[in-house]
């Protein structure tokens, strides 16, 4: 039977309006009120696309109408049409889904470390995050980065601050987002140089400064406490191999805590909600980006498996991601009721290599469905004009790109925890970390990749691929001390 084929056009909506301004708008929209246009019968892959989607459809309804149900109806809506046909016109796979546009994200990704115009001054705080987000697509991509090294090696050598720490640039002051996204960066370019040009003692000292008596960290000193800070402080401790002890004058001393650890891993248990996710602080609500956070966090701690049950309710925690797959999107929204997006695609869907190997979950049990997520990635969040996106409808940015690509990477490999892997680094000082390999690329049933599609393997603790993170332990493991 033909299927009638979904226009992509004719999908207007109040939320459009409100995510589109009026030059796209005129792009992305005809003026139709039709939920349907005549577009002719579907193509065998089209078609084949429909009936997948019709497959994985959640078949019960709600018949209480809310305006999240309303919105959520809209959204799809927008979205279907290239889950089931090919509005960008890319060219597709074997499967009938749209490559990986490789040379449209290169092309993007050029643009996003080159120069920026006058006005994009405002965005100057979040310098460090641009590169890190710019650089780590491109290595998921196999772009050589090398060329990169000079240049952001002398940037972040300006926003590093005379009391420890970096921020967005030359004299702000220091914040943990932007010293983690510097310290990633760093990571990837690599080179002793670049190494050499991280303070180590200054950074041991502010990572001091924001260490609190409740076992957390602040973000900057006065800042919000949250589990980003958790996070970011072992990502930096452990990556520099910097001293577990806190420095004398750390206010935290005064509490009695001794070291970087102390109470951390408490902490981080009370940020688990009632619902089994994590949120950014005890008491907040559940949040897809602050639960890759909490896990990363306590995988750097220890060993997964010994450090996941000990301060999470797991099973638990394993529903609520679980529940964050959207049907039949393919992708993941970030809390209860919201919609899907494509950072997403990393931040729940990078949860569970590092759930996994915390748990004896045997491997044909599906507690996610990675094929459906690449789906929503490949068809739904690839830009015509190069980047990845949030969804249709927006625009591609390199936040996004990052994280669909960090979460192709998730779908698309078997990330594992092996003790024999790198004997040689890690037996110290936040060592875990270190124990990472890809078993194998992922080869269930329903694969819907080519190996042209296939991203670069990446750490799932870091974000950054494997080689940089282990070659970077391994240089500051040489230093004792500072
Ligand atoms: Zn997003």
């Amino acid at each position: 039977m033909d299927v009638p084929l979904r226009s992509s056009a004719g999908v207007p909506s109040s939320r459009l309006e409100e995510i589109l301004d009026g030059s796209d708008r005129i792009e992305e929209l005809s003026d139709t009120d039709n939920e349907y246009e005549d577009m002719g019968t579907a193509t065998p892959e089209e078609q084949a696309n429909i009936e997948y989607l019709d497959s994985v459809r959640i078949p019960i309804r709600d018949s209480l109408k809310t305006e999240t149900l309303k919105v959520q109806d809209e959204t799809h809506e927008i979205i279907l049409p290239y889950l089931e046909g090919n509005p960008n016109d890319f060219t597709l796979n074997a499967y009938g889904i749209p490559k990986l546009q490789r040379e449209r994200h290169a092309h993007f990704l050029k643009k996003v470390i080159g120069d920026y115009p006058p006005q994009a001054a405002m965005m100057d705080a979040s310098r460090p995050w641009i590169v890190y987000w710019g650089l780590q697509s491109m290595t998921a991509l196999g772009i050589d980065i090398h060329p990169y090294q000079k240049l952001v090696a002398h940037t972040f050598s300006l926003a590093q601050h005379p009391t420890g720490g970096y921020g967005g640039g030359y004299g702000q002051l220091p914040h943990l987002a932007c010293t983690y996204a510097t310290i990633l960066s760093l990571a990837m370019v690599a080179g002793t140089a670049t190494y050499e040009s991280v303070d180590r003692k200054t950074m041991w000292h502010f990572l001091g400064r924001m260490k609190q008596a409740d076992g957390g960290f602040t973000m900057c000193e006065g800042g919000e406490e949250d589990i980003r800070g958790a996070f970011c402080a072992m990502v930096i401790v452990s990556l520099l191999n910097l001293p577990l002890d806190l420095s004398q004058d750390a206010p935290a001393r005064k509490a009695g805590l001794t070291t970087f650890t102390d109470g951390l891993g408490d902490w981080v248990s009370q940020c688990q909600s009632w619902d089994g996710g994590i949120s950014a602080a005890p008491g907040n609500e559940a949040h897809g980006a602050y639960a890759f956070c909490g896990l990363g966090c306590l995988s750097i701690l220890g060993p997964p498996k010994e450090t996941l049950p000990k301060y999470l309710n797991l099973p638990l925690l394993t529903h609520w991601l679980s529940s964050r797959q959207c049907s039949p999107e393919g992708g993941y929204n970030g809390r209860t009721n919201k919609l899907v997006d494509g950072c997403y695609s990393h931040w729940v869907g990078g949860c569970w290599s590092l759930v996994e190997a915390a748990t004896s979950i045997p491997p044909s049990t599906q507690l996610w469905n990675r094929t459906a997520l690449s789906r929503y990635i490949l068809a739904a969040c690839q830009e015509k004009k190069g980047g990845l996106k949030d969804k249709p409808g927006k625009h591609s940015d390199a936040y996004h790109t990052c994280y669909n690509l960090a979460g192709l990477s998730a779908a698309q490999y078997k990330y594992v925890y092996d003790e024999s892997v790198n004997k040689d680094i890690g037996s110290a000082n936040l060592g875990a970390p270190y124990h990472w390999k890809t078993a194998c690329g992922y080869e269930g049933e329903n694969v819907i990749w080519d190996s042209e599609d296939t991203v670069r393997g990446i750490h799932p603790v870091f974000i950054i691929p494997y080689r940089s993170v282990y070659e970077c332990r391994r240089y500051f493991e040489t230093k004792e001390d500072f």
